[in-house]
């Protein structure tokens, strides 16, 4: 068996250019779900901070209220209409994060607004606005990188407004913010990562499964097939014979062989040796099989200098049409043989043949018994001839 070539593989993770819509097709089907739930979630911990507000931050908890409100409406809409009406994967994606810009705007607004003294402590909340966004996404890493650029400028822009002329507390704020924002942001080239890893993967398998499928037709055809005259091969004919038989019993329709034997083959090789007595089985089995071509037929190759014709004919007639056509076309083919004892001087055929309904047959083996007597009648008889079973 061929061994399976290995096409040269894309760099890890790296999705081929005219692969990008299967992998959109392949994130949206496998991880949409995932992504209409982070949303809900991210929104859902965004208000639940309106009782954080109001302990921590209580003069500006009415507006709190007010704006998670309202931007939660606002994030209700979107998510509505993206994941309703968008087929894009990356807006997916990134609808969250971009929320999640909004949201620390306007927290900041609220904790700069605010008068509480827990202000510098609270603020240390907001590494919860980073950690949400990173690790929320599983398709453009590109996108979620520009997002927490984003939010990690808005939110060391606010810090430090608001401890200004502290530098102590923003290095500190920086030491637990930094190591949160690129672990998370790590974590999310990981997600991603993984993601195209099992898409790319999924390709290959289904790229393998194709080729083992054809490879076995192929194989199936091979082991079907007479390597000399690419009829069926003798394995083959005993397996349709089986079937056409077992078909013939349940729907009461008969079918027919006929065995077709070169005259003199022998004398043929002896004379024009074995390489031109292959060259004229190929021709012989071309020739029936071109003459067999319009019909219901198949021929085998049974073995030597033997072929079976297996035809969907009820009637004797028919039979007997076919059996002289394929003789006549042989005949005519003119190969030369002047060492044939007859006084023809030219390669013939003898044909026997029965009806799978012909009397006395009890399985495939009988029909094929049957007409081998015929063919060594038809022999017998002058060769060059065809003998049929009688109906
Ligand atoms: P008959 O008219 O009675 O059939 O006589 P025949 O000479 O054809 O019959 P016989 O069975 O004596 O000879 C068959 C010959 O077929 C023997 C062998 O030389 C030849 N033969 C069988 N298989 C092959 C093959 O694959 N290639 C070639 N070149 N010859 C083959
Ligand atoms: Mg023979
Ligand atoms: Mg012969």
């Amino acid at each position: 068996m061929t061994v399976l070539e290995t096409p040269a593989r894309p760099r890890t993770g790296q999705i081929p250019d005219d692969q990008r819509a299967a992998f959109a097709a392949y994130v949206l089907q496998h991880y949409r779900g995932f992504l209409l739930a982070i949303n809900f979630i991210a929104m859902a911990a965004y208000d639940s901070y309106v009782f954080a507000d109001a302990l921590l931050i209580p003069d500006m908890a009415l507006t709190s209220l007010l704006l998670r409100g309202g931007l939660s409406l606002v994030g209700l809409l979107n998510i509505f209409l993206v994941f309703r009406y968008s087929r894009s994967v990356l807006l997916m994606d990134m609808l969250m994060p971009l929320h999640d810009i909004v949201s620390t705007v306007a927290w900041f607004e609220l904790l700069k607004r605010s008068a509480s003294p827990d202000v510098p402590t609270f603020l240390y909340a907001s590494v919860v606005f980073i950690l949400l966004g990173n690790l929320g996404v599983r398709y453009s890493f590109r996108g979620i990188l520009a997002c927490s650029l984003v939010i990690s400028a808005i939110i060391l822009y606010n810090v430090s407004l608001i401890h200004a002329g502290a530098p102590k507390a923003l290095l500190v704020f920086t030491l637990v913010y930094l190591p949160v924002a690129l672990f998370s942001l790590f974590i999310s080239w990981t997600n991603i990562r993984g993601v195209r890893q099992a898409f790319l993967a999924d390709l290959e398998g289904s790229r393998q499964r194709s080729e083992l499928a054809a490879l076995n037709l192929r194989l199936q055809e091979l082991a079907a097939t007479d390597a000399l005259t690419q009829v069926g091969n003798r394995r083959a004919l005993d397996l349709q014979l089986e079937q056409n038989w077992r078909q013939a019993r349940q729907n009461g329709r008969p079918f027919a062989l006929l065995l077709a034997d070169i005259d003199y083959f022998k004398p043929f090789n002896d004379h024009y040796g074995h390489p031109a007595g292959d060259q004229c089985l190929c021709e012989v089995a071309s020739c029936m099989a071109d003459t067999l071509r319009n019909g219901q037929a198949q021929i085998f190759r049974y073995g030597g200098e033997e072929f079976v014709v297996m035809l969907q004919v009820t009637s004797r007639e028919e039979l007997q049409r076919i059996a002289e056509r394929l003789r006549e076309r042989v005949s005519s083919l003119s190969i030369e043989h002047l060492y044939r004892p007859d006084a023809l001087r030219h390669l013939t055929i003898s044909l026997g043949g029965a009806l799978s309904s012909s009397e006395g047959l009890q399985q495939p083996a009988d029909l094929l018994a049957c007409c081998d007597h015929l063919l060594y009648r038809a022999k017998q008889q002058g060769r060059n001839q065809t003998c049929l079973a009688p109906a």
